[in-house]
């Protein structure tokens, strides 16, 4: 089916809105992206462009990580924007030129045949090509209280929540460029930020980490990591032990984000495709699997620079490798 054979539709899908039950078969899909962050948006206007019709399957916001991104100033050809600004764009970009998105998560698939089964927890869906574009997610620090007090205090997105804490005090996990920018970020608004950090130096860039220092409303807490959040309904304080033999502190915060990296959510594919030791897609930069017709791209395969313009330069790739494939059909 080539782009605008979406009256191909079964069942009056993608005009009516209607949903279908569970189990039922959509249509069959030229192009099935998975993930609507940068890598799967891009994906989606290559493939277009190529004559393809894609459908884009997204489980939470379009933008993916960008979505909770401040400002972004490193992509080419734009000077500064909010990642929330860039996604907009992205999304009206994709679905300008006629890309399908559902707002529905994969559950499981079947990649290894010819037509491709994609389940969700909407209905199941058929495709020729399937580009996997899932990304990454944001770390836990796996310590007591984390899991109970997620959105009563423990926030994984310092621009999302931040302003909640305008005037209080608040700790931070984390020694990279995003523990680092998050803290900067906070200590514009809160009374004082704890950045808390495992080793005896940060690993983000000197600028950011000059930065930070010269905050006053910062304080630094090296080789120090947090053994517990403690508060009964809401953050009230988090427990720091050090690594260094020293002792432990406990410190009145009534937030605690935690920005200590990320990762990839590819558990369900590994009977099917090649992983790191990390969880990483072990596919290079064809962004082409084993299996013909499926493809991964952005965050979720090993490389080394996970940034937006490596995020998208895969869509690119991706996309046109899944044409490739089609048009031999
Ligand atoms: C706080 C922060 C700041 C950053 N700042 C910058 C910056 O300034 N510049 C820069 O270049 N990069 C920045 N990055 C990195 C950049 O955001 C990522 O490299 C980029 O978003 C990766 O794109 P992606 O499309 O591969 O994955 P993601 O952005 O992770 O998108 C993946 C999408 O797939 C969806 N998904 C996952 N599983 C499923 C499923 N089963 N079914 C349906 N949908 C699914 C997710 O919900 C998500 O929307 C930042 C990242 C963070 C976290």
């Amino acid at each position: 089916m080539r782009l605008g054979g979406l009256n191909n539709c079964l069942f009056g899908f993608a005009e009516t809105g209607a949903i279908p039950e569970k189990g039922m078969v959509i249509n069959m899909k030229d192009i099935v992206v998975i993930g609507a962050g940068p890598a799967g948006l891009t994906a989606a206007i290559y493939g277009i462009r190529a004559g393809y019709q894609v459908t884009v399957l997204e489980e939470n916001i379009y933008g993916g990580q960008v979505a909770s991104t401040p400002t972004v100033e490193n992509y080419p050809g734009i000077e500064s924007i909010t990642g929330v600004d860039f996604s907009i764009s992205l999304y009206n970009q994709a679905t300008a030129l006629g890309a399908e998105i559902l707002f529905e998560k994969l559950e499981s698939c079947d990649l290894k045949g010819e037509v491709k089964k994609l389940q969700t927890a909407n209905g199941a869906i058929e495709a020729r090509a399937v580009i996997i574009a899932n990304g990454a997610k944001r770390a836990k620090l796996g310590c007591e209280g984390e899991e109970r007090l997620t959105g009563r205090g423990v926030s994984y997105c310092a621009t999302c929540d931040g302003a909640f804490y305008k005037g209080k005090e608040v700790a931070i996990v984390g020694g990279g460029n995003t523990a680092l920018e998050d803290a900067l970020f906070l200590s514009n608004n809160c009374s004082a930020v704890h950045l808390v950090h495992r080793r005896d130096q940060f690993r983000g860039v000197p600028i950011l980490q000059e930065s930070v220092k010269k905050r006053e409303n910062i304080v630094i807490h090296y080789n120090a990591v947090p053994r517990a959040i403690t508060g009964e309904n809401a953050v009230e304080a988090i427990v720091l032990d050090s690594t260094v033999g020293g002792e432990s502190e406990t410190i009145p915060v009534s937030g605690v984000f935690v920005a200590i990296g990320t990762k990839p959510e590819n558990e369900r594919y590994k009977d099917q495709l090649p992983l790191t030791d990390g969880g990483y897609f072990d596919v290079g930069e064809d962004c082409t699997t084993p299996l013909p017709g499926v493809y991964v791209a952005g965050d979720s395969r090993r490389k080394p620079l996970r940034q937006i313009v490596t995020a998208t330069a895969d869509g690119a790739v991706a996309a046109t490798m899944a044409a490739g494939y089609l048009n031999q059909q």
